[in-house]
């Protein structure tokens, strides 16, 4: 049954490939130089590849899907929270059930201080004025 099933299968792919137009030869890695590169999308963890990288073999026959809502930058467009003149806070993630483990964070250094599970950041406004606000700390 199994190898009826992997025949099938197999019969069906190399069709789909005999029949796509994707089948283009990549060029070899000695031609791609500085000048005629071209890059594929960015990802999240910063990959992104030349035409002739063997790594593209997977997207021959799906393009390559990015998710543009990069976690670190949504958390960046958030402003920093002061806290008034409280010396430490905590930070659940802000919903019990969906938020990481209750941490604790000093203010007492003056800067923005950032939870080292979401990014949210926090700062004291008593310590922290003006130019202060872009030290950044990582509380981990
Ligand atoms: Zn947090």
């Amino acid at each position: 049954m199994n190898r009826l099933l992997n025949n099938a299968i197999t019969r069906s792919t190399v069709a789909i490939r005999a029949s796509s137009n994707l089948t283009t030869k990549a060029p070899t890695a000695q031609s791609i130089t500085q000048q005629n590169a071209q890059f594929d999308k960015v990802t999240h963890t910063g990959q992104a590849w030349d035409q002739a990288d063997y790594r593209l073999q997977r997207f021959d026959t799906s393009a390559k899907q990015v998710n543009p809502n990069v976690a670190m930058h949504l958390v960046d467009q958030r402003p920093p929270e002061n806290c008034g003149d409280k010396r430490v806070i905590y930070c659940d993630g802000g919903h019990p059930a969906l938020g990481h483990p209750k941490v604790y964070i000093n203010l007492d250094k003056p800067g923005v201080h950032a939870c080292g599970y979401c990014g949210n950041r926090f700062y004291n406004s008593h310590v922290t004025q003006g130019e202060d606000l872009k030290i950044q700390h990582l509380n981990c």
